[in-house]
């Protein structure tokens, strides 16, 4: 009897091995883009030169689970827009064409198991309602902002459905410089951590390769790179207009500067940042 646990101990972990060594891929699902001064994206920037900023939801295969960490720009957004948001700050938030992810998807026949999100405002959870059946795990906090806050943060018929939420808490599990962490299939492949200050639940994700590169997605805590390189703040204007916590926004920017600066090759992924994106390419393109 014993003899058999052994022998059954021995081939589930091997599966697990198995298992774990399918790793994890992902692809960027650009559903809109937009262009916008410089200057309004981060401190310092140019009032003469135009970027672009995209609005992207990340799908994400893991051998357990299919995920969207973030929704981008969903079917209703142009509705939403019209309808439910303020008129001075419509445009400060113009969006070009929308291609919705649940559309992309579709197409292919993927079938998405959970939706991560970054945080709950609306240009990253407009889509919400086009995937109704899907559960959406957040931290307490941020399921308690999205019932609080108000347009243009955001836009009340973003959870106008039932959401399927799945509250979680973060864990007293240190991972790369965060005091807590959720490490999502206990396999380090994919783990949350909190980056509240832009929102109170704010949330990046780890994401690392089978080959061992590791993709780090910010959400909003800045809108480009250079906010982490430097460090710098959003233009003051803008992280007035956005940041929940102006001083914890700037707390996590330092914090993943100083993690940038001692892991040479983290490769990090601001929500909006379309230079970043390009580099990367889009779905289907698989980044694995
Ligand atoms: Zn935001």
């Amino acid at each position: 009897m014993a003899l058999r646990s052994l022998i059954t101990l021995i081939l589930l972990s091997s599966f697990s091995l198995f298992a774990q060594a399918e790793g994890v891929r992902f692809a960027l699902v650009k559903t809109s883009e937009t262009e916008t001064l410089d200057a309004f994206t981060v401190a310092g920037g140019k009032w003469t030169e135009k970027v672009k900023a995209n609005h992207t939801a990340v799908l994400i295969q893991h051998h357990a689970a299919t995920l969207l960490f973030d929704t981008g720009l969903g079917r209703q957004v142009d509705r939403q827009f019209k309808e439910e948001m303020p008129w001075w700050e419509k445009p400060l938030m113009q969006y070009g064409a929308v291609t919705p992810a649940r559309d992309q998807l579709d197409r292919a026949g993927i079938r998405v198991d959970r939706i991560l999100l970054s945080h709950a405002h609306w240009d990253h959870a407009s889509a919400l309602a086009d995937f109704a059946e899907v559960p959406v795990w957040a931290p307490y906090e941020e399921i308690e902002f999205s019932e609080i806050a108000t347009p243009p943060a955001i836009l009340p018929s973003q959870f106008a459905h039932r959401v399927n939420w799945h509250p979680f808490e973060f864990q007293p599990e240190p991972f790369m410089g965060f005091d807590r962490s959720l490490d999502l299939f206990g396999d380090r492949s994919l783990v949350l951590v909190p980056l509240d200050g832009h929102t109170p639940g704010s949330t990046g994700l780890f994401l690392t390769l089978e080959d061992g590169r590791r993709f780090f997605f910010t959400g909003d805590a800045s809108w480009r790179l250079e906010g982490f390189t430097g460090p710098k703040d959003k233009f003051w204007l803008s992280s007035r207009l956005v940041d929940n916590d102006r001083a914890g926004t700037h707390a996590q920017l330092r914090k993943v500067h100083d993690l940038l600066k001692a892991t040479p090759g983290l490769t990090l992924i601001p929500a909006h940042d379309a230079q970043v994106q390009d580099r990367l390419g889009y779905y289907p393109r698989w980044i694995q």
